[in-house]
């Protein structure tokens, strides 16, 4: 599913572990040192572990379901807290013996791992929960009340499997997978959770401050407009890019700082095959000390020959950020004409892929890092755009519309 998942030759983990005796609680109060686990195949299988038991778990309170509003609502706070609460969740363990005190040449692998099993984690939250796990107090008062059927035992507040005939056969649900997008996403996070960046996200619902004014985006900007930009109210918009997550996550931080924002953004565009008002972004921002043009360039050059192919060239050209200066382009060569000039490429040659350039010093000042200091290189890029380029999509919206016809070719 990543690019690059193969690429570690790791020998086989050694199955006679005493470790499978361990449950999860225990697990994740070691560290994966101490766990034995020394390569990226070990790791991924324990991850899986991880994710098969909190989905079972799940299953498990969903297939239970609950006799009242108030038991369903304290079941799924109680499964949403073993595993998140900030304090002594199973998540929070793991991130603090796992994530942190893994080795430098496994973090990448681990910080991808919980990633994905974070974001697998939100199906926890405790409305998600209180949607899924029905409400069986009707249908069974009725099945109580009829003689031909055994009496059911009051459930217990505890999680235990239901009662169940297992000469029964088996559910057979069809098999679904991961939306375009998110794989194409999922692809360009790889990339750069491989040069060592972790991932940040925030919120879609926005400040006026931090979507604007802190990018040094002045009020006069037409980006600003009514007619651009979705507003809730006059201090409130729905972000029209991922860029105040570079803000938040540089106060959040400070410096040294490599981290890629993916997320979803929002402009009032109407809908047609190249438009639609709401789009994904990823962004990637490097701040260190004495980072320079050319880190951005051997990055993004980097990043492209992975994604678009090792045969890919890029090509730079200045342009205009508010937040960037200087700012540029970068344009790769065409894929589908090598450069000799297409239809796609309107027969120059090359296709604009991204905004990019360096963080402008009233940013970093506005992320409370100091400009004399620090330096940083930023870039933007859009996914739906990439996932049409990728698949040879020449429609934006058909990712959009949930049509099972299209979304089962990926
Ligand atoms: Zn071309």
């Amino acid at each position: 599913m990543f690019f690059g998942g193969g690429q570690e030759c790791a020998p086989l983990r050694n199955s006679a572990l005493p470790l499978d005796s361990m449950n999860i609680e225990e697990k994740v109060r070691k560290t994966l040192a101490e766990l034995g686990l020394g390569d990226a195949e070990a790791i991924a299988a324990l991850f899986a572990e991880v994710r098969a038991a909190m989905a079972g778990e799940r299953r498990e309170l969903i297939e239970r379901g609950a006799r009242d509003e108030a038991e369903r609502d304290a079941m799924a706070k109680a499964l949403r807290d073993r595993w998140l609460a900030r304090k002594n969740g199973l998540l929070a363990h793991l991130d603090e013996n796992w994530l942190k005190k893994a080795s430098p040449e496994l973090k990448p692998a681990v910080g991808r791992q919980f990633n994905e099993l974070r974001r697998a984690a939100s199906t926890l939250e405790v409305a998600e929960l209180a949607r899924d796990i029905p409400l069986r107090s009707r249908a069974e008062a009725r099945d109580e009340s009829a003689p031909s059927l055994p009496a059911v035992d009051e459930p217990r507040p505890s999680v235990r499997p239901p009662l169940k005939d297992l000469t029964l056969p088996g559910y057979r649900r069809p098999l679904g997978s991961l939306h375009p997008i998110t794989q194409v996403q999922r692809e360009i996070e790889d990339i750069f959770l491989g040069l060592g960046f972790r991932i940040e996200t925030g919120p879609e619902i926005e400040t006026v401050y931090y979507n604007f004014d802190a990018l040094n985006i002045p009020e006069s900007h037409p980006s600003r407009d009514d007619w651009d930009t979705l507003y809730i109210d006059s201090q409130t918009v729905l972000r029209t890019h991922t860029s105040p997550v570079q803000i938040r996550a540089m106060q959040k931080y400070g410096a040294p700082l490599y981290i890629i924002i993916p997320g979803k953004c929002y402009r009032r565009d109407n809908p047609d095959s190249t438009h639609s008002p709401m789009f994904h972004q990823v962004e990637g921002l490097a701040i260190d000390a004495d980072i320079t043009f050319a880190d951005l360039k051997g990055a993004l050059d980097f990043f492209a020959r992975k994604f678009f192919g090792q045969e890919t060239r890029t090509s730079f050209h200045p342009s205009f950020f508010p937040f960037t200066e200087p700012s540029g382009e970068v344009a790769i060569s065409c894929r589908f004409c090598r450069g000799e000039g297409c239809r796609v490429c309107k027969q120059s040659g090359w296709i604009e892929v991204m905004g990019c350039g360096m963080v402008h010093p009233e940013v970093l000042r506005h992320g409370g890092i100091d400009p004399e200091r620090y330096t940083g290189w930023a870039f933007g890029l859009g996914v739906d755009r990439y996932a049409m380029m990728k698949y040879d999509v020449n429609d934006i919206q058909l990712f959009f519309q949930s049509d099972i016809r299209f979304l089962e070719q990926f």
